[in-house]
């Protein structure tokens, strides 16, 4: 007998063989049985609980193939500057902040977006300096990719006028004046980074359960975690207390490889809820930044192309890494956004598999943004995995033309192009770049509607995917990237039982209707963790 029937519902399997079904039977955390309510009937038991969906749409859980997960957990405990709209609202923000906090506590994240001042401009030291005398700021764009430094923050840096921008990174400084703006870019970003005080473990567990909370509510079952060697030791704790509430797979920065070799910190094998998935790495910046790496020059900044990101430098060693992480059978998942930064990649990435010899590799390039026409065909050949996150394209489409032209904007987020040259699309949000929402960025995918509403057909519509593409790509293809797909993805006898149920069957619904729906209920294990 089941331990829970779902009944009478529209239930879309993602399995291609059963496409639809009514009813799902589990049973010990696992599917047991998919068909007719009838049929699902006969498993209830006296202890079987009985849901009745009264119509309701379910689907495998959402698998979320990008995100920084504890950050996402530690923005959700911080200040909120995505939706400001104004240079006044945003320094009021950060003097609210202020007043809640010590003296001489950082102040972090934010996750702004000039892009969405009116007029859009970098924000500035000055702007803040004057709310924030006895507190460091070191706040970021939701890219990551630039924050915003107050002259504390510099101070105790060490970064001034005289100060040199690093490899891969930049100090902007104010060409009149040759003073630092307090924006800095990338690697000039670890310059202020290294002298924030590390959270504590404590902190850190805190930031998870808000993350996982978070997650449950937006009916993500499994995420992969973009992350490093030290968010294991939270994860772990969390899973020996049984708080893991999503299944998480941890990719740790390339550059731990070594650390982490060494550690001997590692996952008990067959966990379903915590495993290693393996090596993230950095090719470029990005593009609200203006550093991801082009061949041709910033429409709006024409003495600029980008930057390689320092985990390129000395030349060579991305690759080495790579053939290193190849050898001991680890997954690599490498950021590029630039056409450039993705060629290189390609050609790094051709020549380990060159080295290595045939096998299922499943490399991953992470947001394989900015594609020329040649590399969407070698990515296919080289059976590697787009890991894109669709709500950019919504978000980015807003301004992409006027940065780098319509032309090099035909073959950007070409979700259709990939698909139709037979790449997998494992999907994702990069929250907190985007929202933790897979809804939205399902909506993005199959609409290409922009966030301000001035294209209304889609963005370059002719890379709209459809409705069951994208899906897939919230789910079995996001399975298939961290070699699960035999065990979740789709709701199938056997599988792992993480499941989400929506207040709209969005497959009967106009695709503009999508933003609007919302998880009623997320199921993982066979538990409810999460009921509207
Ligand atoms: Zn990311």
């Amino acid at each position: 007998m089941a331990d829970l029937v779902l009944l009478n519902g529209s239930v879309w399997t993602v399995n291609p063989d059963q496409p639809w079904a009514e009813a799902v039977a589990i049973k010990e955390g696992k599917i047991m049985k998919t068909g007719s309510t009838a049929e699902i009937k006969k498993t209830v038991g006296n202890q079987t609980h009985v849901i009745d969906l009264d119509g309701d749409l379910v689907l495998p859980g959402f698998i979320d193939s990008h995100t920084h997960f504890l950050d996402g957990g530690f923005s959700l405990l911080s200040i909120q500057l995505r939706e400001v709209k104004s240079r006044e609202e945003f320094v009021t923000r950060i003097k609210e902040k202020v007043t809640e906090m010590e003296r001489g506590e950082w102040i972090l994240n934010g996750n702004w977006d000039h892009q969405s001042f009116d007029p859009p401009e970098l924000p500035r030291k000055e702007w803040i300096d004057g709310v924030t005398p006895h507190n460091p700021v070191c706040i970021n764009r939701h890219d990551g990719h630039m924050v915003l430094a107050n002259s504390l923050a510099l101070k105790i840096a060490g970064i001034t006028r005289e100060s040199l921008s690093p490899e891969g990174g930049e100090i902007i400084k104010d060409p009149g004046t040759g003073e630092p703006t307090g924006i800095l870019k990338d690697a000039a970003i670890d310059m202020v980074m290294k002298h924030i005080p590390e959270p504590s473990l404590q902190a850190k567990k805190k930031a998870a359960e808000v993350a996982l909370k978070h997650a449950a509510e937006c009916g993500v079952t499994s995420v992969h975690d973009m992350a490093y060697a030290g968010n294991i030791e939270v994860y772990q704790e969390l899973l020996k207390e049984k708080k893991l509430t999503s299944r998480l797979c941890v990719y740790i920065s390339i550059e731990e490889f070594d650390l982490y070799q060494k550690s001997g910190s590692r996952i008990p094998e067959g966990d379903t809820f915590l495993k290693i998935g393996g090596l993230k790495g950095f090719v470029d910046g990005s593009l609200g930044s203006s550093t991801a790496l082009f061949f041709e020059p910033y429409t709006d900044d024409p003495e600029k192309t980008g930057l390689f990101h320092s985990q390129m430098f000395p030349e060579g060693v991305m690759e080495q890494r790579i053939i290193e992480a190849d050898k001991a059978g680890l997954q690599v998942a490498v950021h590029a956004i630039g056409d450039r930064a993705n060629h290189v990649l390609l050609d790094i990435m051709e020549k380990a598999m060159a080295q290595g010899g045939e096998r299922d590799r499943r490399w991953r390039i992470e947001h394989a943004q900015h594609l020329l026409s040649e590399d969407i065909e070698r990515m296919a050949k080289l059976r590697i995995i787009a890991s894109v996150q669709p709500y950019h394209a919504i978000d980015d489409g807003r301004w992409a033309e006027k940065k780098i032209g319509k032309e090099r904007c035909q073959t950007t987020y070409a979700f259709k192009s990939l698909l139709d040259k037979g790449t997998v699309l494992a999907c994702g949000s990069d929250w907190t770049v985007a929202p933790l929402d897979p809804l939205s960025g399902i909506y993005a995918a199959v609409t290409r509607q922009t966030l301000d509403g001035e294209n209304p057909g889609g963005w370059f519509p002719e890379q709209k995917i459809s409705l069951q593409e994208a899906v897939k790509g919230y789910t079995l293809n996001g399975a298939y990237a961290e070699f699960s797909e035999r065990i979740k993805g789709t709701v199938e006898a056997g599988k792992l039982a993480d499941l989400v149920v929506l207040t709209q069957n969005i497959f009967e619904i106009p695709p503009e209707e999508i933003q609007n729906t919302e998880v009623k209920m997320t199921i993982v294990n066979g538990k409810i963790i999460f009921k509207k």
